[in-house]
């Protein structure tokens, strides 16, 4: 990869980078998209990390097609694809990680442990490796954004984060490869999930920004699902991801609930309104 990479910089061309854990949708493609428009060359990497799932998670069945991946990729212009073997990223008796401390515990990471741990790692490996000079990430993420900006910020890493914004299905799901795993009941049920970042959304537009009303309402909204469990719903600075107190500063509205045994994630964010 890095034989690959380093000419491209050498050449004073840009590079962007798109991390992946293969299964492509559009959601991918749009971070791929944008990375092709703003870049000389663009890479991608396929890579279904180990170290982010937990040990009774969807690790072996974690959708993988990396023949369609790659022809998704070719078709959009991607120049190089780095898929590289578990045992390349982590060689046997790999013990460094790369933890972004207090963040890491929070959303996904408080029902997840260990799962931003596995993240940051490999974000930090991958960055290492192909040294790019823009990566692209989705807001579906919100969490990872907030985290990985820290890590970039706090190891001063040269690469520039550009967050691009949440693909949906045309009545609202959020892409995922992990919808997959939904029959066709629970996909219907999954859109609990939109209808209530909607309605806290709809709430906040109409003027009421009590955050703990906001809270209890889109809570409501995701109960009416029985057969949806909720993980978390939470409304938090996109920052620090510690709860928001009011809107002033903006507010990161974040979803995770389990339709079956899968766990699906959605978030919207509010713009700031004044005091
Ligand atoms: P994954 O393959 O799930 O690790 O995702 C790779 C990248 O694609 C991450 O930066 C995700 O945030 C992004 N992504 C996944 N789904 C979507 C979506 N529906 N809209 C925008 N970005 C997405």
């Amino acid at each position: 990869m890095r034989s690959a990479s380093r000419p491209v910089r050498q050449r004073g061309q840009r590079l962007g980078f798109v991390p992946t854990m293969g299964a492509l949708h559009e959601g991918h493609l749009s971070l791929v998209r944008t990375a092709r428009a703003s870049s000389d060359v663009v890479a991608a990497s396929i890579f279904v990390n180990p170290t982010q799932f937990g040990p009774n998670e969807d690790l072996a069945k974690y959708p993988r097609s990396f023949e369609r991946d790659c022809e998704m990729l070719e078709r959009e212009g991607v120049d190089l694809v780095f898929a590289p073997s578990v045992e390349e990223m982590y060689p046997a008796g790999a013990v460094t990680w790369v933890t972004v401390e207090e963040l890491s515990g929070k959303l996904d990471g408080r029902s997840r442990p260990g799962h931003f741990r596995g993240v940051t790692t490999v974000v930090a490996k991958l960055l290492h490796i192909v040294e790019p000079d823009r990566a692209f990430f989705g807001q579906k993420d919100a969490a990872q954004v907030a985290i990985i900006r820290r890590m970039v910020r706090d190891l001063n890493l040269p690469v520039e984060i550009v967050v691009c914004p949440i693909v949906r299905e045309p009545d609202g799901l959020a892409m995922s490869s992990r919808n997959a795993y939904l029959d066709p009941a629970q996909r219907k049920q999954a859109l609990v999930l939109h209808r209530s970042l909607m309605r806290v959304q709809q709430m906040a537009e109409a003027g009421d920004h009590v955050v703990s009303k906001l809270i209890t309402a889109g809570r409501e909204t995701a109960a009416e699902e029985n057969s949806v469990r909720l993980d978390y719903f939470e409304i938090v600075d996109p920052d620090t991801l510690d709860p928001a107190n009011d809107l002033s500063r903006g507010a990161l509205v974040a979803v995770a609930a389990y339709v079956g045994t899968t766990r699906l994630i959605d978030n919207l964010l509010l713009q700031p309104i004044p005091r």
